[in-house]
């Protein structure tokens, strides 16, 4: 049976870290969203495939694909790249946050992400998307 279409936003988390992971999607879904969870760029993939999200958090550092080539792909796909993206990195200087909006992105935030920054910036992207 599908849970999809009740109307509440979708977002798509793509990160690596099992813990940080299972955390956000647990705030997320708490916090009224349907979330999709993927550890890694062809997990992300799949899950494009299957549905288009609202929005898409996606970690950098991943495993098999780098984040910032998962968006740049993701941008150059008709299917996905009306997709917002807000980068989540580690690396937070500006010369990463130029190459973070030359990939696509169209904001990040940095770790370790604040609970509360995340909640408050994720609206402004579903309503614009
Ligand atoms: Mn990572």
């Amino acid at each position: 049976m599908s849970e999809r279409s009740d109307g509440r936003p979708h977002i798509l988390l793509v990160e690596d870290n099992a813990t940080i992971r299972d955390a956000f999607c647990l705030l997320l879904t708490e916090s009224g969203y349907e979330m999709s969870c993927a550890s890694c760029g062809e997990e992300a993939l799949q899950s494009l495939r299957e549905t288009v999200p609202d929005l898409i958090l996606m970690d950098l550092g991943l495993p098999d694909i780098p984040g910032l080539e998962l968006t740049r792909r993701l941008k150059e796909d008709e299917a996905t790249r009306d997709i917002p993206v807000v980068a989540i990195t580690g690396r937070a200087q500006e010369a990463d946050e130029r190459a973070c909006r030359a990939a696509g992105c169209a904001a990040h935030i940095a770790k370790p992400v604040n609970s509360r920054d995340l909640l408050e910036m994720i609206p402004a992207f579903i309503e614009n998307g």
